[in-house]
């Protein structure tokens, strides 16, 4: 076993407010090896942020220990650093004095300073704007020199709390491809990376361990190991592997596949329709119960408390069962991990979990089979429509067409022009190499 660069023993953390106590982590255990990527995975409010605030020295726990190198830790962990989702950089410093600022602290001498500002910056991809200022930078550019920032520490721990999700995809997979560079070359110091995320992809892609959590209290409910070699790839069978299997752990999936979900139109069995109601309504219903406090909730004084008609929110229920977002017991309904982990994400890993799980409903697979299939992969509208009319009625197929179009078009899986009636496969704006 490499030796543990941190331990966190029995770590719980109450928060206070008036009479009131607040479990937010309780009984953590958390190992992190030299060498070791460890992503933390959950629903808001599970404490993902406290916890690494907790593992850098930042805050204290209420009660437990944190070990850094076998030593308990007293204070600020000088070794580790912290990049949140938006880096704050001096609006008045060029790109190389913010970085340099940052090496400063740790007492070097300007000339090394300089150098290893540059050699960085340089690493992370930003040779040549050295001498620009933030505002010239676009957010990927900016993340960069965040990145930068917290390197040119040379941090033995570095942990990381939601460093891609306010940027494009684009630029957030470019960064999440240097980050595995700089991190896997061996050059720099780091020694172990621990890292937050909403975006299951990107956990897979990036983690060796997955630690999900729950909330209520906050604490570690799974690891999954990703036993995948580098270069990974999102398309491949085993990555894909392992992304079910985290989904499954979020989604408390207990029944087997076909039975939870029916068949593909043309096969054996029942075609399951979807439910009838629109993406924007669902996510609506998932961020109300997020915010709402408390685990359960009962269906129909949800009903009243949203002001929506009772026949919707059944819909948007079954919708949301049938996504894994939440679960259904006694007329109650509460969230699953997943539903939590969807509530708090950015719109770009929203997309992601969303299209996870509508790529395993059989008649969206059966739609992006046939897409796959037409020249181009591009069919009108209209003849996915008239295969729909041989599973359903006519009514009902026009409404499934509508759904899974609007379903399909939010998740980024497939394009729908109205105008001429083209549904495509959407290609082009997906990031995953
Ligand atoms: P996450 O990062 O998983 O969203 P956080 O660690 O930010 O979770 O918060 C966990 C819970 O603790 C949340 O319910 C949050 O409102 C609460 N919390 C976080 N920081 C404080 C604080 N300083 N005082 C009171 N409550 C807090």
């Amino acid at each position: 076993m490499p030796e543990p660069l941190l331990e966190l023993r029995d770590v719980t953390q109450v928060y206070r407010s008036g009479t009131r106590a607040f479990l937010a982590l309780k009984d953590v255990h958390l190992t992190l090896a030299e060498g070791e990527f460890v992503v933390l995975l959950g629903p808001s409010g599970c404490g993902k942020s406290t916890l690494l605030r907790i593992a850098t020295g930042l805050q204290k726990p209420t009660s437990g220990v944190v070990l850094y190198r076998g030593e308990p830790l007293r204070g600020v962990n000088p070794r580790a650093t912290i990049v949140f989702q938006t880096f704050a950089l001096f609006p008045w410093l060029t790109v190389l004095e913010n970085v340099e600022v940052a090496a400063a602290a740790r007492g070097l001498p300007p000339a090394e300073r300089r150098r290893r500002a540059l050699e960085m910056l340089d690493r992370v991809g930003l040779d040549g704007f050295e001498e620009a200022y933030p505002r010239e930078l676009s957010g990927g550019m900016r993340q960069k020199v965040g990145f930068a920032r917290a390197m040119v520490v040379e941090p033995e721990l570095l942990c990381l709390d939601e460093p891609f999700s306010s940027l494009d995809a684009l630029s957030a997979a470019a960064l999440r491809g240097e980050l595995l560079e700089l991190w896997h070359s061996g050059k720099i110091s780091t020694k172990a990376i621990l890292m937050v995320t909403h975006n299951i992809e990107e956990a897979v892609f990036l983690g060796d361990r997955l630690l999900l959590m729950e909330k209520d209290p906050g604490r570690i409910v799974a690891e999954v190991r990703v036993p995948l070699a580098p270069p990974r790839r999102h398309q491949t069978g085993e990555f894909r592997a392992v992304v079910d299997e985290v989904y499954a752990l979020l989604a408390g999936e207990t029944q087997p596949e076909p039975v939870e979900l029916g068949s593909a139109p043309g096969e054996p069995g029942r075609v399951r329709a979807l439910p009838d109601v629109p993406v924007a309504s669902l996510a609506g219903l998932v961020e109300a119960l997020a915010a709402t406090p408390g685990g359960r909730h009962d269906l129909y004084k949800l009903a009243g408390d949203l002001h929506v008609d009772s026949d919707h929110l059944l819909r948007s229920v079954e919708a949301l069962e049938l996504l894994g977002f939440v679960t259904v017991a006694k007329g109650d309904i509460a969230l699953t991990p997943l539903g939590g982990t969807f509530a708090g994400a950015g719109i770009l890993a929203r997309k992601e979990i969303f299209a996870a799980r509508l790529r395993r409903l059989p008649i969206v697979r059966w739609l992006l089979e046939l897409l796959e299939a037409a020249e181009g992969g591009r069919l009108r509208g209209e003849v996915v429509a008239r295969a729909l009319e041989l599973q359903f009625p006519q009514k009902e197929a026009e409404k499934q067409f509508k759904v899974i179009v609007d379903w399909g078009r939010y998740a980024e899986l497939f394009a729908y022009d109205d105008a001429t009636d083209a549904l495509y496969l959407e290609t082009a704006t997906r990031a995953t190499t």
